[in-house]
């Protein structure tokens, strides 16, 4: 059906709002729970794709540094401006990570990471759903960055953002896994 966007931009503004809603204690309460709930769900992989949280998103800078001291490989993804194409890039360090342009956490310098190589992505989001269906800020920068994307898909947010039925388009690439400070849900 045409127009998904106007559900979907409804939907944004909400989640938005909740989410800035939450204060500095709940986000570090809920993002240590779900970080926790990762970590065993990422044991064994060889290399995952995190992200640098931005506003009130699940932080997951304490996974990302478990996950290093493990050994396992760590890329969070540079975004450019003009097409919003993301690139994994690998980081040895969270001091590897600088707030840039817009106050946007990216690595300072680029280490392009094959997705071949990657097992796992860690995917943030404004709702999901039980379909493992999800709704970003309205780019779609993930939904193309997927598309050729053969490992494993896990959505990361609170649990207030997991809803009945996120309104989805053909483009939209669906989780396998979706994770919140409630609980590890396989779709
Ligand atoms: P988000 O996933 O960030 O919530 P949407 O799914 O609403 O955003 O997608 C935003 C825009 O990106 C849409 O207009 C859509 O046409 C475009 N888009 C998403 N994925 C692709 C793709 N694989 N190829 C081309 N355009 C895409
Ligand atoms: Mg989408």
């Amino acid at each position: 059906m045409e127009n998904t966007e106007n559900q979907k931009n409804g939907l944004r503004a909400r989640m938005k709002a909740e989410r800035a809603a939450l204060s500095p204690d709940e986000v570090t309460l809920k993002s240590a729970v779900i970080c926790n709930r990762l970590s065993s769900v990422l044991r064994g992989k060889k290399f995952v794709m995190a992200y640098c949280a931005l506003f009130n998103e699940v932080n997951v800078d304490s996974l990302m540094r478990v996950l290093i001291s493990e050994g396992i490989g760590v890329a969070v993804p540079v975004t450019e401006k003009e097409t919003s194409v993301i690139t994994p890039s690998e980081i040895t360090s969270l001091s590897d990570i600088k707030r840039g342009a817009y106050g946007i956490r990216e690595p300072i310098n680029v280490s392009e990471v094959p997705l071949s190589e990657i097992d796992a992505v860690l995917v943030p989001g404004l709702a999901f759903d039980e379909g493992g269906m999800r709704m970003g800020f309205g780019k779609g920068c993930y939904d193309r960055f997927l598309e050729n994307y053969k490992g494993l898909k896990i959505g990361v947010c609170y649990e207030f953002q997991l809803i009945d039925a996120v309104p989805f388009d053909k483009h939209d690439v669906p989780m396998d896994m979706i994770v919140t400070e409630s609980g590890t849900y396989a779709v």
